[in-house]
């Protein structure tokens, strides 16, 4: 059994260039392409976004890969319009296998603080662990394998939206009201797009008491 830390990681980007693109597409509604200057979307973008014109944001499209709980992936395979999925399959991957060394892969719950707490959940993983193994050696499927694993199994998805439905989902799953496994994973995220993007991302609200030391790493995705 292995437990990890829940990660999100983002193909490189360049905000300025982004926006540049939106604000060209923009500028066809108004036939104003002479009017782009250096800065000229900074203007355009704030006023498109203050009185909702923001299909033009469906233009450019941002991909991120997560390592995450099945829990924070059922919840986000919520959003339809705009968000694209790749999920590692349980119907495919066998965790007995040597390439999954043998063993199912965890994401540590946001309560591993708590001694009392985490040392059920630990017990608990490693008892549905010893099932699935002992399942496996009577040559059993992934896809019945998989009748076995929980929310906190981990899994791999790659996730791309356009930039007007990452505005629709960071709204919604960095907000105090969704689960806090999604807040972690995303507050980073939002933050980055905040500071690469001011003039779209800067009304996104988000929990801003989540605190700090749990939010988890992000990094440019390699290779
Ligand atoms: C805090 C929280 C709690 C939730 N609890 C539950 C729960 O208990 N049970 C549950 O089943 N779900 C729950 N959900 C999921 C929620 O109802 C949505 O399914 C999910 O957030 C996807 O958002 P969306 O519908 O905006 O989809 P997106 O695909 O992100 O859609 C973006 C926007 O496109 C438009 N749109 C998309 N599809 C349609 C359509 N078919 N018709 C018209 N307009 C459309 C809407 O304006 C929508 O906001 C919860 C979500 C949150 C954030």
């Amino acid at each position: 059994m292995q437990v990890v830390k829940p990660k999100i990681e983002y193909e490189k980007f360049d905000g300025v260039k982004i926006m540049k693109n939106i604000e060209r597409a923009c500028r066809t509604c108004y036939r104003s392409e002479g009017s782009i200057t250096e800065d000229s979307y900074k203007k355009l973008l704030t006023n498109c976004i203050t009185r909702g014109h923001e299909s033009v944001l469906e233009h450019e499209k941002i991909t991120v890969r997560l390592t995450c709980d099945i829990g924070v992936y059922k919840d986000l395979t919520r959003h339809r319009a705009g968000a694209s999925f790749s999920i590692e399959s349980t119907r495919y991957c066998n965790y007995s296998k040597d390439k999954y060394t043998n063993s199912i892969k965890f994401i540590e719950p946001l309560y591993s603080d708590d001694k009392e707490k985490y040392a059920i959940w630990k017990k608990t993983m490693q008892h549905i662990e010893d099932g699935y193994m002992e399942m496996a050696k009577l040559d059993a499927a992934a896809d019945e394998l998989r009748m076995m694993l929980p929310h906190s199994t981990a899994a791999e998805v790659t996730m791309t939206c356009n930039i007007r439905e990452w505005k629709h989902v960071l709204t919604l799953r960095c907000s105090k009201h969704a689960h806090p496994a999604i807040r972690q994973l995303l507050i980073p995220f939002l933050l980055l797009l905040k500071e690469k993007m001011p003039e779209i991302f800067d009304s996104v609200p988000y929990d801003e008491d989540f605190p700090k030391e749990k939010l988890a790493k992000i990094s440019v995705i390699r290779g």
